[in-house]
């Protein structure tokens, strides 16, 4: 096996070493040979915060699957994470504020946080306690910790069907959990000219584009079908 590999191209090495035993650039070389990731910005994002530091203990945090976070929830792929940022990337300016809610192991906010540096503000909310410790944790081990030691990055206990008003209005926000239907308080809480990814749905998802024209009305359109844990209350969640 080590033979053969070593007789491939290096591109082709690459590949072939990316997956379980790949490391995070590899993780990022491959969304963008597979056109997930178009933006330089977002690939240096994605490679400054590494996935191996928020994924539990045993995981294998570099391939592009979702991976189980407990509290019946997951870390979403990297592909996903990629797909969102790179949906958001224009709202994500630097000085520009971001709401992340159903943060979970607390990655996207971080990638938040990088995106809008330290003149910008990356809010994370999320219903289960352990996790926004977790995800404190992780975002400490990561290159997001300045960030949030000097505050312009932070992570709260919340139900994020209310958004996070003190944040308000949000150039960017991002759900991570599939909401039955829109919440009307994060379009209230999005800046004329801002834009929401969320996922709608319970059994069938799509996610969805939301952008707030400057007139304050609203435009969605549906990007992709896909299949993310539920937007409830943390009863429910944990119950099921
Ligand atoms: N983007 C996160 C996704 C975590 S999964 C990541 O990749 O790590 C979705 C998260 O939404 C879970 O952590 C779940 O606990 C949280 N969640 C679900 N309903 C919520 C609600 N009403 N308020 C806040 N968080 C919620």
């Amino acid at each position: 096996m080590e033979v053969l590999r070593s007789l491939l191209p290096r591109f082709l090495r690459r590949l072939w070493t990316s997956g379980s035993h790949g490391k995070n650039k590899e993780l990022v070389e491959r969304l963008q040979l597979y056109g997930i990731i178009k933006s330089k910005k977002v690939a240096e994002v994605m490679e400054a915060i590494d996935r191996g530091v928020f994924v539990p203990p045993g995981s294998a945090p570099y391939v592009d699957s979702p991976m189980p976070i407990g509290y019946n929830a997951t870390i979403s792929a990297p592909h996903m994470h990629a797909a969102c940022l790179e949906l958001l990337e224009e709202h994500l300016q630097p000085g520009m504020k971001a709401l992340d809610v159903g943060s979970g192991t607390g990655y996207l906010t971080a990638c938040f946080a990088m995106m809008v540096g330290p003149q910008g503000r990356a809010v994370g909310v999320e219903h289960i306690p352990e996790l926004v410790d977790f995800s404190i944790n992780n975002i400490k081990n990561s290159a997001a910790s300045t960030l949030l030691k000097e505050g312009s990055l932070s992570v709260h206990v919340a139900d994020g069907r209310l958004g996070w008003p003190d944040l308000a209005p949000c150039d960017a926000i991002h759900v991570g959990a599939a909401a039955p239907e829109i919440p009307q308080p994060l379009i209230d809480q999005l800046k004329p000219g801002g834009r929401m990814v969320i996922p709608v749905g319970t059994m069938f998802q799509d996610l969805q584009v939301v952008d707030k024209k400057m007139d304050g009305s609203v435009s969605i359109r549906s990007e992709t079908p896909v299949r993310y844990v539920p937007l409830t209350s943390k009863a429910a969640q944990l119950h099921n």
